[in-house]
């Protein structure tokens, strides 16, 4: 798909006068990675100019913890990549910030800073103890879903996105006590990568908004970290959002003269259903988090539908190609994951 220059400058102008949100980034975990490689200043040398391209307002980064060093150093592993995150934004301390509250969100955005609101990505890390959890709230964590694609003690994972199997079984009760403890907290709980079963238990008990940080349609795409229209739909009449996301294999896209196409194409059925209030960006791009580790559990190289973050702004201009109105893109770029971030922080 080509995309005129005339809507890149009319995105490019969106980007620099709204907010930009992306809802899934695993920064905290390629931090690590490289830190124990012997690297430093990460944000800076690889995400710093793109984020800045984007005009970046929030960025969420997960807490994510691979299988090689559960369960007995996932505790340690959560707690190292929360650190060197701090020690990483520290050393960028004039471009980002790690937001907590909202008055720091808000701070951030009128000083021109990119806010980093950090979230885990399951919660294998504490295996049942949510007593654990508000020790994790100190530390900066402000959502959480409750397992990667893989199943733990609270949940089943929907299974990998290049596996075609679903894995039955729901929510364990210490699940469902964590996501009333989390909803206590004003957290938000993340149904990425649940399976049909815990989606549909999560869904009838919570009584707050959840969000799909990072999943597509499955009617667009079928694969089971997307989701169904009525789970769509039932997240949405809760109030909830879905962040787009950007990696290949999820968004169905083969080709890379396809990827924007079939971004737009997840956006367009997602607005269709709903409206442009519950849909955001979530590109999860993790080429660059694969480059750290290459002996990661998933091999995900090179399968970014976006280079980069300043990207976006190709997708954004897609969009208002394909003919979709300004307000509500500019709702989608950031402005309903802002407003929602804005409203759950204390
Ligand atoms: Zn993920």
């Amino acid at each position: 798909m080509k995309v005129k220059e005339k809507f890149i400058k009319q995105a490019t102008e969106l980007h620099r006068h709204n907010p930009v949100v992306d809802a899934h980034l695993d920064l905290a975990g390629e931090i690590l990675l490289r830190y124990q490689a012997g690297e430093k200043e990460v944000i800076r040398t690889y995400y710093l100019d793109h984020f800045k391209k984007a005009g970046l307002t929030l960025l969420i980064s997960s807490v994510y913890v691979d299988d090689s060093v559960l369960p007995e150093g996932g505790l340690r592993n959560a707690l190292d990549q929360i650190s060197v995150l701090y020690e990483d934004i520290a050393a960028a301390s004039d471009d980002v910030m790690l937001v907590k509250t909202r008055r720091e969100l808000r701070y951030a955005r009128q000083h021109g800073k990119i806010g980093i609101l950090l979230y885990m990505e399951g919660l294998d890390c504490i295996g049942t103890d949510l007593r654990l959890l508000p020790v994790l709230y100190e530390l900066g964590i402000r959502g959480a879903s409750l397992t990667w694609s893989r199943r733990n003690q609270l949940a089943t994972g929907c299974c990998r996105s290049n596996e075609k199997k679903p894995i039955p079984g729901g929510l364990s009760d210490v699940g469902l006590q964590a996501v009333r403890e989390l909803e206590h907290r004003s957290c938000f709980v993340d149904v990425s990568h649940l399976n049909d079963d815990g989606f549909e238990q999560l869904a009838e008990a919570a009584v707050r908004p959840f969000l799909a940080t990072h999943s597509n349609a499955r009617s667009v795409y079928d694969s089971y970290r997307n989701l169904t229209d009525p789970q769509i739909l039932s997240l949405c009449k809760k109030g909830g959002i879905i962040g787009i996301n950007g990696h290949a294999r999820i968004a169905g896209s083969a080709e890379k003269s396809n990827h924007l196409e079939m971004l737009c194409r997840h956006v367009e059925h997602i607005v269709k259903l709903t409206g442009s209030r519950h849909v955001g960006y979530g590109f999860d791009l993790c080429d660059s988090y694969s480059r750290a580790e290459p002996r990661l559990s998933f091999n995900v190289e090179n399968n970014n539908c976006l280079e980069n973050h300043s990207e976006m702004i190709l997708l954004t201009a897609a969009l208002l190609q394909r003919g979709l109105p300004e307000k509500d893109v500019t709702a989608i770029i950031g402005g309903n994951f802002y407003s929602f971030i804005d409203r759950i922080l204390k």
